[in-house]
Formats: C-alpha cells, sequence, structure tokens
C-alpha cells in the first residue's frame, strides 16, 4: 500500500463510514502501510468532531533503529558548537536494560541511555497490536529531548 492508498483509506473512513473518530482513521490505515512507514513519518493534523476538541498534531513513526527510537529522532546534539549534519545520530541499543541512546557521528557524543518507561509520558504506541508504531507530539516536546541529554 503506498501513501495515496492510505490517503483514500482515510477520506473513506471518515466521509463514508463516519464511524471512526478522525485519529483511528487515520492510524488504522497507517499501521497496515508498514513500506510507508518504513520510508517516511506521518504527520496528522486534525481535529476531532466533539464539541471541545481541539486541534492536534501528531507524527507516527517507527521504533526502527538505528533511525528511531519509540518513533522519535534526537535532533541535537548534547555537545556544544557541534556541527551535526541531519540523519546523523543514530539509535545504539537496546542495552542490557531494554534502553536506547543516540551517538553523534559527527562527534562521537552519546546521549543518555533512556528506556521506554521514561518515554511513556510523550510517546505512546499507535496500538498494543503494533508494537513498533508510535505517535508522539509534532513538534516533540522539549521534555521529550531532554530526557536524552
Ligand atoms: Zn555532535
Amino acid at each position: 500500500m503506498d501513501a495515496k492508498a492510505s490517503i483514500l483509506n482515510v477520506i473513506h473512513a471518515i466521509t463514508i463510514d463516519k464511524s471512526a473518530t478522525l485519529w483511528d482513521a487515520v492510524t488504522s490505515s497507517v499501521v497496515y502501510n508498514a513500506l510507508l512507514l518504513q520510508n517516511a513519518n506521518v504527520v496528522a493534523v486534525f481535529k476531532e468532531r466533539t464539541a471541545n476538541a481541539q486541534v492536534e498534531c501528531r507524527e507516527i513513526s517507527l521504533h526502527n533503529p538505528p533511525r528511531r527510537a519509540f518513533g522519535f529522532e534526537l535532533l541535537t546534539c548534547g555537545k556544544e558548537g557541534c556541527g551535526r549534519i541531519p540523519y546523523s545520530m543514530p539509535v545504539i541499543g537496546p542495552d542490557g536494560w531494554g534502553r536506547f541512546n543516540f551517538e553523534c557521528s559527527t562527534c562521537g557524543w552519546t546521549s543518555r541511555a533512556v528506556s521506554s518507561k521514561e518515554v511513556e509520558s510523550y510517546v505512546h504506541l499507535v496500538h498494543s497490536r503494533y508494537p513498533f508504531v508510535y505517535w508522539h507530539d509534532y513538534p516533540p516536546h522539549v521534555a521529550l529531548s531532554a530526557l536524552f541529554l
């Protein structure tokens, strides 16, 4: 399934079926599209159809070391003045306690190792049946990055 097919599934679910919430329609379509998530992350901007709903912006991505840990990519090197280039912070792990950390391939700095328990306030499984598909607010909360620094 490609990105176009996923988008058509979402449109069908929210305009014809109308049984799913917008978030459920997006996540249901995305989790079945492994090829899409292996090549890209999905950012969904939506507002549910309920009275008090607010606009949400969430990123759905894979836990797929060395690219991402818990669907998250650390964009900041912890060494001041490092001229880090994009995608140069591979994930290392898991260690013996199931923790992951990032290592800057530009300067060699290594982040603090973090477990799934430590990130659970900021990073969430899309569905328990898909243990490698996560979502987090987009852009990620600064406290999530701070866990690794
Ligand atoms: Zn660095």
